[in-house]
């Protein structure tokens, strides 16, 4: 998933061996990883993408569950999240094709949007397949499958008596149980510099996940603009707002991902609004002057500690 991760488990039973449990880890992310991964031309994924056809596909359990979460949550997001977003991340330069050292032109855009859109996708249970409407619609799930393979790992370390972990797949993460010193997992929110990495907030993971996207790091610039790598699909083009990051807190690593990607997208009043009217634990970062000013909806103080 292009990605890296790391895993902390603490108070180990007896019984447990290490290297065992760190093989469960290869074997659980590779499998994700050869379902859902776009930077492999073998994938599940990446075989829906090439298939040239608008018949029921059929995919794996899992694949299925991602991405009809997806679609839940581009509904409840109003489109904002949007895994077939795929065809606007590579023109402007953020996927497979390479960086982008401009912006591309009105028309690429308007070409590229044709292809985009979350209802041109269908899931199915039972057998679990997909489909799309449109034989050139493809799938990213880079904003969603992170969480997924962090909720999987989570899952199977509750199931092998596991139960003190830390896992953090490439800044989602999720705790459970305690530390070596039998504290709850405390994990930072970095301030959003490119530079210093200072943390602006510790909030306490007790059996939750946290997700943050933002837009700070992945960009190019281009006459004196700055181009995120957050791409707000319902005009095509990047976001640009004065939200720099969005973190989401919840039981699920899969909802909290996609989650603070489509309030990154939203931006700092309808993202908010999202977060309050679906009960969501966020916290927003906003661009103020020189500096920055923060907004915590209800739900996400109490997970603060400092
Ligand atoms: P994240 O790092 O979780 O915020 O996700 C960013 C990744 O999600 C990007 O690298 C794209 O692969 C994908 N992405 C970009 N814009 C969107 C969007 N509007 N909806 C869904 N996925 C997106
Ligand atoms: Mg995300």
């Amino acid at each position: 998933m292009g990605t890296a991760y790391t895993v902390k488990l603490a108070g180990l039973p007896g019984r447990l061996v290490e290297q065992a449990l760190r093989a469960d880890i290869e074997r659980i992310l590779h499998r994700i990883d050869a379902r859902m991964s776009i930077y492999r031309e073998d994938s599940e994924l990446a075989r829906f993408n090439a298939a040239r056809t608008t018949g029921w596909f059929s995919v794996s359990a899992e694949t299925e569950r991602v991405i009809t979460e997806a679609v839940r949550i581009a509904v409840l997001s109003d489109g904002a999240f949007d895994v077939t977003v795929g065809p606007l991340v590579n023109l402007w330069g953020f996927g497979r094709d390479g960086r982008a050292v401009a912006p591309p032109s009105d028309a690429a855009i308007r070409a590229a949007l044709t292809r985009v859109g979350y209802r041109q996708l269908q899931t199915r249970p039972d057998p679990p397949a997909v489909r799309k409407r449109r034989a050139d619609v493809v799938v990213d799930l880079g904003g969603i499958a992170k969480g997924y393979a962090v909720d999987a790992l989570a899952e199977h370390f509750e199931k092998a008596g596991a139960t003190n972990y830390l896992v953090d797949i490439g800044g989602d993460l999720k705790g459970g149980g305690h530390n070596a010193v039998r504290q709850s997992w405390t994990v930072g929110i970095e301030e959003p510099s490119n530079g210093r990495q200072a943390l602006r907030r510790l909030v306490q993971l007790r059996n939750v996940a946290i997700a943050t996207s933002g837009n700070y790091r992945n960009y190019f610039e281009h006459a004196g603009r700055r181009y995120s790598h957050i791409i707000d699909p319902r005009n095509g083009r990047p976001i640009t707002h004065g939200l720099v990051s969005a973190s989401v807190i919840a039981p699920s690593a899969m909802y909290a991902d996609a989650m603070a990607t489509a309030i990154m997208v939203l931006g700092p009043e309808a993202g908010y609004a999202l977060a309050q009217r679906e009960g969501i634990a966020a916290y927003l970062v906003m661009r103020q002057g020189e500096g920055f000013s923060e907004l915590a909806t209800p739900a996400f103080q109490r997970y603060i500690v400092r």
